[in-house]
This record gives C-alpha cells, structure tokens and sequence, in this order.
C-alpha cells in the first residue's frame, strides 16, 4: 500500500478504497485478517471500518468459526449501498441496465428512442430513467453513477463524440457526458459498446477469470473491444479495436469507412443481406431463403440466420463463409494479442453453431499453434445484452477504483 508523507488525505483515500475492494472481494473477512492483508494498523482499520459501517457499505455478520481464542466478529460488503444505471445506446432503441455495487444486473429494459437528435435524444431518454428511478422499487436506492455503451467514435478525455455511423452526423462533436450528467445529476462513464462489452465478458461473463480478452461483435458493424492486463486497449487516441476495417480482399466490396474489401463490407450484416440478394438468380429452387423471397420480394438478415440452421441450404453456406473470413480475423487478433479468450458477441452470434466449427478451423490453421492453444473461442453468455452489461460494468469500475471519490461523495450526501 503507498504512503507517500504529505499526501495523508490522498493515503486515506487509497487506504479506504483498498480496505473496501478486500470486503467486497471476499465473502467476509475480519478486522484482524484486513490488518494483515494490508499491513495497516489495528487502530486505522478500526477507523476505516467504522466509516464504512456508517455509510452503509460494510456490515458486521456472525461470528467466524472458532480456532480457539477469542471469535473476531466477521465484515461483509453491502452490495446494495448503492446502485448503478448502464445505458447502451443505439438508433432506433436504448437499454437501460440497473445493477447494486456487486453483482450482474438483474434489471434490463429496452426502450424505443429515436436518437438520431442528440439534444432530443438525451432529454427523451433522461425522462425515461427518472421514470424508472422514481418508481416505488427504486425511490429510496442511493443511485452513484451511469455507464454509458455509445455507439461510436470518442474522445474519451472530453466525453465528445468524434463520429457516429449507427446515430448519424448530428452528434459529431456533442458532448455527450456531460448532457447526460446535467440531466440526471449523476456522474457519468462512457465507453464505446466494444469495450464496453468486453469489460461485460470481465466482469460477468465468461471472463471473470482472465485478464486478457478480446470480445468481437458481429452486427450491422464488427468491431473489437480488447483488454489487455485488465485494461480496455484504448491506443494513442482511444480508437483501438476497428477489427472490421481489416482488409481481407483487396478491392473487395466498398466499405462504410470508405476504404474496400474490409472484413466489415463482406461479414457486415448489410453485406450479408446484400450479398444474398445478389445471388438470388442463383440461389436453387425450393431453398428457404428462395421461397421467403418469391413470398415478399425481399429477405431480412432474420430469414437468413433462420434457414442458416438447415445445412446444405444457401444462408447456411453463406454464413459458413462468413466464418472462414472471421475465423481469418480472429487468427490475426490471437497472433497480435495473444489473448487468453476470444469472446464471439453481436446479432450473428446468434447462427454461431452454424459457423462457429469452422472459424476455429481457419484460426487453427493461420495462428500460431503455440498462441491459439492456449487461446479459447467461446460464444458470448451474455443474450445480447452485453452492451447494457458492460455499461454497468464500466460505471462500478470507475467508481470503485483505487482513487474513486465514492466514499467522498457518499459522505457529502449523508452530511446534507
Ligand atoms: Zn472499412
């Protein structure tokens, strides 16, 4: 633990937060066990633990089972001290996560919002999560902050968007953290939805175990959210992780991002969409995804994932292919990384049986053996929320971080 003379206020702050993330580590633990974990005093610890008795984040349970001598009575964390609010954002349809100070959030719920309006947005949706808070269920709950999964590029510092494909140009340049933070008076975190999913996969996920992941979204967009160390990878400018903009044909299919042949205009869900309709002339008599299109005159990427499950149909060779390429993807990413799992996510996920096979192939046969042996390639466990997790996910990070205020504020709030 640092002690650094003449920063004592700095020192306290550190020793309390660290003194809470063993409580909250740990099932429960005495005051004796946290003096010698910490190597602080038995009269600090008493101190310590007497604040955060008073503010509600520690409580004294039974006795730990006898050893002989005296019982030291047993300090447990209080999840429930505080809540946080997760928001992933999207076009047409925002989810708003409620989680306590531990655990996975059990509250999850998608709103309809039209957010192409920044100024418009935030107020409609700022209106939605009062009505939510304000509720009977939720009236008393000490709300501490929101995490937001944004969809887009952003200047984290500032809490700025850059660029929005999937919102549009409205919000070039918007400040987006603190329009949040002026309507709902809450300190806000953001994260793009990659990162933010991969911190999902860390957190409560199939992570929680390694400190070095890469989760991948398969939907409209591809993109990566990579942590490294326990850290998202961020890069000099916070843009780390554009996975889909990968060249994999050169030449190949225009691109969002304006370049060709990124893995993102061939496995891209609208490419998907506009390959199959492409090939439709092609496409065999009697196949489902023939029979939807003489029915309707169009297909939806929902018609292909559905007949993708009947092998030897065309969506299902189309998404196998789609798994070559990504599997190509992910070879790359493990070489690059060397990550200990590889999470699959998004809207494509969902077919991932149908191509999950032979993505491995490809990655067994392009990475390094000795790299994707130790690597897995899991399928995300998070039903597509892991956007709105991550969001949670990002809000407890910030605010149980070694040199978070929370406890600060927390008494500022109780001496009001
Ligand atoms: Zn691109």
């Amino acid at each position: 633990m640092p002690k650094w003379p003449g920063n004592s206020k700095y020192v306290k702050k550190l020793n309390r937060m660290t003194v809470l993330n063993i409580i909250k580590d740990n099932e429960s633990i005495s005051r004796q066990q946290l003096a010698r974990m910490t190597g602080l005093t038995p009269p600090a610890i008493t101190q310590i633990i007497r604040e955060l008795i008073n503010m509600g984040f520690v409580k004294e349970v039974g006795l730990e089972k006898s050893c002989g001598g005296r019982r030291p009575v047993q300090l447990q964390f209080n999840p429930e001290a505080g809540f946080v609010l997760g928001l992933e954002v999207t076009r047409h349809e925002t989810t708003l996560g409620i989680a306590d100070l531990k655990n996975h959030p059990t509250d999850i719920r998608t709103f309809e919002l039209d957010m192409t309006d920044p100024e418009a947005g935030i107020h409609q949706l700022s209106e939605t999560i009062r009505q939510v808070i304000n509720n009977s269920k939720y009236r008393d709950k000490k709300f501490l902050g929101l995490g937001v999964a944004f969809p887009g590029l952003l200047n984290l510092k500032e809490g700025i968007v850059k660029r929005s494909i999937n919102l549009g140009p409205k919000w070039n340049g918007f400040p987006v953290k603190s329009a949040i933070e002026r309507e709902i008076g809450l300190p806000v975190y953001i994260e793009n939805n990659s990162n933010a999913s991969a911190l999902a996969e860390r957190w409560f996920g199939g992570g929680n175990d390694c400190t070095d992941l890469v989760y991948i979204n398969l939907g409209e967009g591809i993109s990566a959210g990579i942590i490294m160390d326990d850290r998202i990878l961020q890069g000099f400018q916070g843009h780390a992780g554009e996975i889909g903009h990968i060249v994999m044909v050169e030449g190949g299919p225009l691109c969002n991002c304006g370049n060709r042949g990124c893995m993102e205009s061939i496995c891209g869900i609208p490419a998907i969409v506009r390959k199959a309709v492409s090939e439709m002339p092609f496409i065999k008599e009697g196949d489902p995804l023939k029979e939807i299109w003489k029915i309707n005159g169009k297909i939806s990427i929902n018609d292909i994932l559905k007949s993708a499950s009947i092998e030897g149909t065309y969506s299902n060779e189309l998404l196998k292919q789609m798994g070559k390429y990504v599997g190509l993807a992910v070879a790359d990413v493990i070489n690059l990384y060397n990550p200990g799992a590889v999470f699959i996510g998004g809207k494509m996920a969902k077919a991932a049986e149908v191509f999950m096979d032979i993505l491995k192939q490809t990655v067994n046969s392009h990475a390094f053996p000795e790299i994707a042996g130790s690597t897995e390639i899991k399928l995300s466990a998070l039903d597509g929320n892991s956007g709105v997790i991550g969001a949670c996910a990002l809000a407890l990070r910030e605010l149980l971080k070694p040199n978070s205020s929370i406890l600060e504020d927390m008494q500022a709030y109780a001496d009001k």
